[in-house]
């Protein structure tokens, strides 16, 4: 089996790093950043969402574990003193494969010319610098309301736990192929209106945001965000690739959930 570690680059992840390299390659697996079988992240959930994205080419074929260096580690649930059972587990390999639901989104310049196709494993955030944004939302081609706020954000059942629970969105088990709409700070009065609510579209429903007033929007995926002008569509759906977890142990996402957000101990 062939692996890949993407480090946060701290000291200590970098040691860690070091110690399942060597001992994996003890093991005959082999160290291989191009076309890895298992990507193992060690640092925090950024480390993991930037490990997802380098590979995000492969998804077919790369698993993906992480070991976390940091506070919360919800994709990164491996602990540094766990390193070594986490090393033997994988190089008895086959391991279990767990999939979880990504986002598609495509955003189409007013030009008509290329559109840019991305998948997120937490979220999309569309936002302006200059002032609020106005956007027809459109659902299955049908339209649904004209929104008025700070922006809105749609994010995959594992990302319902990072900005969208913020944003007081549902947390949605990730067996549930779906996304999630929610709003941020939406302009509700007697002229503008919008649902308020957030809206979880299932497998094959399409959600498009069409600007209605010209603005420059800052679109965020996970942990990247680029800046777009002449925007005439955002199109976000479940997509139909999927990310696969490599599972060694049991771990419930509600645990992950409880530990996370709930438990007091062991922080
Ligand atoms: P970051 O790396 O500083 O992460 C911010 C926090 O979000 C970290 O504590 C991280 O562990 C946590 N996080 C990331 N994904 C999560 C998930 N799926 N469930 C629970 N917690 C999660 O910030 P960044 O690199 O700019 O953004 C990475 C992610 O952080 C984004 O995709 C977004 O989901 C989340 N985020 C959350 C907020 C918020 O809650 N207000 C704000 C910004 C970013």
């Amino acid at each position: 089996m062939k692996f890949k570690i993407v480090s946060k680059g701290d000291h200590r992840s970098n040691k860690i790093k070091s110690t399942i390299k060597e001992y994996l390659t003890g093991f005959d697996l082999i160290y291989d950043k191009k076309e890895p079988d298992l990507v193992i992240s060690v640092g925090g959930d950024g480390t993991f969402l930037e490990a997802f994205h380098r590979y995000v080419h492969r998804l077919d074929t790369t698993a993906f574990i992480g070991v976390h260096t940091g506070h919360l580690g919800f994709y990164a649930d491996w602990l540094p003193h766990e390193v070594e059972k986490l090393i033997i587990e994988i190089a008895k390999t086959p391991f279990q494969i767990v999939e979880y639901p990504l986002l598609e989104v495509i955003i189409r310049p007013d030009s008509g010319g290329k559109a840019d196709r991305f998948l997120a494993l937490n979220e999309a955030m569309i936002k302006t610098a200059e002032g609020s944004v106005v956007f027809d939302v459109e659902i299955n081609g049908e339209h649904f309301e004209t929104f008025r706020g700070d922006g809105l954000c749609v994010s995959t059942p594992s990302g319902s736990t990072g900005y969208n629970k913020a944003l007081s969105g549902a947390i949605l088990h990730p067996s549930i192929d779906a996304v999630q709409l929610t709003e941020m700070a939406s302009i509700n009065n007697r002229v503008f209106r919008t649902i308020g609510s957030p809206l979880i579209l299932p497998k094959h429903h399409t959600c498009v945001l069409r600007p209605m007033v010209d603005r420059s929007f800052l679109i965020g995926i996970d942990h990247f965000t680029e800046t777009y002008t002449n925007v005439k569509s955002i199109q976000c759906r479940v997509a139909k690739e999927r990310i696969r977890f490599a599972r060694f142990r049991p771990f419930p996402f509600w645990n992950r959930v409880r530990d996370s957000f709930v438990a007091e101990d062991d922080i």
